[in-house]
């Protein structure tokens, strides 16, 4: 690890209550709500583009002092809505962790970066009516992203012993891996990016788009959350918002902000439920349905060398030799030992064993494309929109390639000398040799025996030319809404299939553009 000093990135100096409170008015050219991957680009392309933009967000601004005070779970509490235990009913249940921070999801996300395979955005295009969005039209706005985001593949110095175990597996079977691109500048190889970058290395929103956003005049209020959105004759025209007190629980005044345009970037599980909550653009009746998670689950395996696997960066390589052939993309992923506890499945002394054992782990995660779909209902009480019911459902097909992934991740840690691999399948023993591992190449998997996370949520809000089937049109703008646009991963037709954030912010990009070219 890298033991230079961190580095200081930009900071920013959010509108926020005390500062703010009682009735707060403001008339701009154009109102984002949300400062995630969605919003912060599109505020920053508009604000470039010499449109006046307020940014709306509900989380709280961070910065990199705040991470050091804390373990992870009081980090959980501060960066994560319901700290990090939102959650998709169903069989199993689903956790489905959120960013909640000036900066958004990106704050805490493990910052690897893929643009999306040909093959899906050729089928967004072709299926989905969305025109201009082949790779060689989008190759000067993913540039562009991948510029702000400063995205490079990770340098192997820093990836640790995480990485190197499953390379060794990978080149022993002939299969594909390489480092991962991911979006830092003086990264430590620390670990740690899921509760905030120590380092400011990682470039989230708060230290890329937001600043040159805000470089660029736009007004960024934090501890705000847009409640309504203001529609005349049609169009939209503005958002009321709460200005918060710090803690999020008290409502201490009223934001109304005027606006040409509205960009509504809430991420996919709250920009439906707001649209849903205001009455808008309902007619297709897709409004918070076909909501895909990219399931992922983890595996790991012991080794008779000690791999302090946790040493290193979060998410470091991938291997795609499933990816076209199964949608499933496996990236070596550590876990810190206390966080990972919950996954040993065990108590008391049996847990104390599994935890004695992490420094001999190492571990990845596998991803599958999703056909399963899940969806949003509104929830309990008057605010529900704050916290709305999340259904999902994982399928067979997807349980299928979900095991097609673990096996493949067993195959690799065994080839790199694993004593035991644990698969995270209950009720299913280690695999530890070739026997084993047919064993589970022709398990029967049932979805309820998995423990999967939907890191990834999208498509709740789907694009697409047709108003009948889906609820923007090909540049994010509401068919039911003139002036009303989308600009997260509730846009995407179908799960993207890679780690979705730089999809995201060239979607945004496009929205953006073209709201400039239109005039506003
Ligand atoms: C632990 C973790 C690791 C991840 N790792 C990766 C990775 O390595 N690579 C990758 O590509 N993706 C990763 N992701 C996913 C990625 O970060 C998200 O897909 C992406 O940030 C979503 O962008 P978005 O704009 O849709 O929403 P978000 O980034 O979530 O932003 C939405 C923002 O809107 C705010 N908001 C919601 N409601 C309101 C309201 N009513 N008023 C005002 N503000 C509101 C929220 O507080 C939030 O800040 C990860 C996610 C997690 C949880």
């Amino acid at each position: 690890m890298d033991a230079s000093p961190p580095g200081d990135g930009p900071r920013l100096q959010p509108i926020a209550y005390p500062a703010i409170s009682g009735n707060v008015t403001e008339t701009v050219d154009a109102v984002v709500i949300g400062s995630g991957a969605g919003g912060a680009v599109v505020a920053k392309e508009l604000a470039e583009g010499g449109l006046s933009v307020v940014v709306i967000e509900e989380g709280a601004y961070f910065a990199r002092e705040d991470y050091a005070d804390g373990t992870p779970w009081e980090l959980l509490g501060k960066l994560y809505r319901e700290g990090g235990l939102t959650v998709a009913l169903g069989f199993p249940f689903v956790p489905i962790p959120l960013g909640k921070a000036v900066g958004g999801t990106t704050v805490v996300n493990s910052g690897t970066c893929f643009r999306p395979p040909d093959r899906v955005l050729h089928d967004w295009e072709r299926r989905w009516g969305i025109e201009g969005i082949d790779t060689v039209t989008l190759e000067p706005i993913f540039r562009r992203v991948e510029e702000v985001i400063s995205v490079q593949p990770a340098p192997w110095e820093i990836m640790g012993k995480n990485a190197e175990v499953f390379d060794r597996g990978v080149k022993a079977l002939g299969y594909h891996g390489q480092p991962i691109h991911r979006n830092i500048d003086g990264c430590r190889g620390c670990g740690v990016c899921a509760y905030g970058c120590p380092s400011d290395a990682k470039r989230a929103m708060h230290l890329s788009y937001l600043p040159r956003a805000a470089a660029h005049g736009a007004r960024i209020y934090a501890c705000c959350r847009a409640r309504r959105v203001l529609v005349e004759d049609g169009r939209a025209v503005g958002v009321e918002a709460d200005i918060l007190d710090a803690a999020g629980d008290e409502i201490r005044g009223r934001l109304r902000v005027r606006a040409a345009v509205v960009v509504l970037a809430a991420g996919a599980i709250h920009t439906p439920a707001l649209l849903m909550a205001n009455g808008l653009a309902l007619d297709s009746g897709q409004v918070g349905r076909n909501l895909r998670i990219h399931p992922s689950v983890g595996v790991s395996a012991a080794f008779e060398e000690e791999t302090y696997s946790w040493r290193g960066m979060l998410q470091s390589y991938y291997v795609d030799d499933l990816q076209e052939s199964h949608g499933v993309l496996l990236e070596v992923t550590s876990l810190l030992p206390g966080t990972s506890a919950a996954s040993a499945q065990e108590v008391g002394p049996k847990l104390k064993e599994a935890l004695a054992l992490s420094r001999y782990l190492a571990s990845v995660g596998l991803f599958v494309s999703d056909s399963s779909k899940g969806h949003i209902l509104r929830g309990l009480g008057r605010d529900w929109w704050t916290s709305p019911t999340i259904l999902y459902g994982l399928g067979q097909d997807d349980t299928d390639r979900l095991l097609r992934g673990i096996a493949l991740a067993a195959e690799v840690f065994l080839a790199a000398g694993a004593v035991a691999v644990f698969t995270g399948i209950r009720g299913l023993a280690p695999v530890t040799d070739r026997q084993s591992l047919r064993r589970l190449q022709k398990f029967s998997l049932r979805a309820e025996q998995l423990t999967p996370a939907g890191f990834h949520p999208m498509g709740t809000c789907r694009m697409g030319g047709d108003p009948a089937v889906s609820v923007v049109g090909p540049y994010g703008e509401a068919h039911a809404v003139r002036n009303l646009f989308v600009a997260d991963a509730s846009v995407f037709p179908s799960c993207v299939g890679v780690n979705p954030q730089v999809t995201i912010m060239a979607f945004a990009t496009r929205t953006a553009f073209h709201i400039l070219e239109r005039g506003g």
